[in-house]
């Protein structure tokens, strides 16, 4: 951040004020060279996120979707809020960094799959039954197969 006054770059927040206005960060800055004060406004750039559909068809990236639809094939597990909303939010931030704001809904399906392992077996084998669309007993033995072979390796 440059000084306004003496255009030296080097200054320090001194008071940080989250502003009304969603999304705006307020801060109050000292210039260490010349010791005057300035206040800045910091805006958090909003990054739309696509979804390309199985169907082809795109739609915008919705989180509060997403988690509905994870909960709700994972109810029966009652796990605690907090760790799917982290689940959420680690796939928003790996989305958000992804080189394309269009992403696939089947790599989104994977990243909750690989997170869900991670959290909970059961729950694993609930949405992958739901999001790949079980048929058989034989498809949940291969998913509990494939679980298994990982815990070995
Ligand atoms: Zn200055």
């Amino acid at each position: 951040m440059v000084c306004p006054y003496c255009q030296k770059n080097n200054t320090k927040v001194v008071d940080k004020r989250d502003n009304n206005e969603e999304g705006v960060t307020r801060r109050r800055r000292e210039c260490e060279e010349c010791g005057k004060r300035f206040t800045t406004y910091e805006r958090i750039e909003t990054i739309n996120l696509y979804v390309i559909k199985r169907s082809g068809k795109i739609e915008e990236f919705d989180r509060e979707k997403l988690k509905r639809g994870i909960m709700r094939a994972v109810k029966k597990r009652q796990l605690p809020d907090a760790q799917i909303e982290e689940l959420v939010q680690n796939i928003e931030q790996t989305l958000l960094n992804h080189e394309s704001t269009e992403i696939k809904a089947q790599e989104i399906g994977e990243m909750v799959l690989e997170g869900l392992k991670q959290i909970d077996d059961v729950g694993y084998l609930l949405f992958a039954s739901v999001y790949r669309d079980f048929q058989t007993i034989d498809d949940f033995k291969k998913a509990i197969k494939s679980l298994e072979k990982e815990y070995k390796e």
